[in-house]
């Protein structure tokens, strides 16, 4: 195994006394979309939260040798981890071109230092083709479709150069067509990048997943490919309620 791969063991997060996330262990591989399932409240945003440095946590979160617990939340930026939210957070003002270039050069020299100005970077241009949005790169964010501002959003960690991505409910409240759009994207970026998709589409799930993490009350219930999932008891009394 290459060291492209986040290890988490024996993770614990308390909220006052209240344990969110019990002693969860994962090892989240290059090149595989996982994805985490559950039901609401079994913790699995606490647990990207935990590894994107955003509430306080116990046990090992290792990434190429950095223990991420032990490492503040811009530097684990800086180690190549990013993640999106359920609502896209892009600068609604400004046009694609500008949300790409802005969330690329946080992170590229050459762009803080100005010598990158002249004409589009070619990082910038790749991210635009792979996004599908090369057409609408003058149009200002705010007015793009749902779907679109999303894959502006993996656009802007694709130009930060993000290994690792973490994604919450991408698909949430997208049509059919876009849905497949966002599965065949993540199948495509995620063939050189380890990419965990929070979900609750099941259909998603199914379509895309190479394997599928079930949470519930804070622990790892289950794990493996969706059949092997959907065939197991524990799922099925807990997760679907069967
Ligand atoms: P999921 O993403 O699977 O729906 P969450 O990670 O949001 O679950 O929540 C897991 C549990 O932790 C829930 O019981 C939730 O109420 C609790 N929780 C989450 N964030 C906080 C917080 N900041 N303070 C207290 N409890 C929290």
């Amino acid at each position: 195994m290459n060291d492209d791969y986040l290890e988490v063991r024996g993770v614990c997060v308390d909220f006052d006394g209240f344990r969110a996330i019990d002693d969860v262990d994962l090892t989240l591989l290059q090149g595989r979309l996982h994805f985490l399932i559950g039901p609401n409240g079994a913790g699995k945003t606490t647990l990207v939260d935990a590894v994107t440095g955003l509430v306080p946590a116990s046990g090992l979160i290792r990434y190429r040798n950095q223990d991420l617990l032990r490492t503040k939340p811009h530097r684990i930026v800086r180690s190549g981890i990013g993640r999106t939210f359920q609502t896209a957070t892009v600068f609604e003002g400004l046009s694609v071109l500008q949300n790409l270039d802005i969330a690329g050069g946080i992170h590229r020299r050459a762009w803080r230092m100005g010598l990158a100005r002249r004409g589009t970077p070619s990082y910038v241009e790749e991210a635009l083709e792979t996004i599908g949005l090369t057409d609408l790169r003058e149009r200002p964010a705010g007015v793009l479709a749902h779907g679109q501002k999303q894959w502006l959003e993996i656009g802007m960690l694709l130009v930060q150069d993000a290994r690792v991505m973490l994604l919450d409910e991408p698909v949430a409240g997208m049509s059919a067509e876009e849905r497949e759009q966002t599965g065949d994207l993540l199948r495509r970026i995620g063939s050189e990048r380890t990419i965990v998709v929070i979900e609750h589409d099941m259909e998603f799930v199914r379509s895309y997943a190479d394997v599928v993490t079930v949470m519930h009350a804070g622990k790892v219930l289950a794990e493996g490919t969706v059949a092997e999932i959907q065939a197991d008891p524990r799922v099925q009394e807990v997760y679907l309620g069967r």
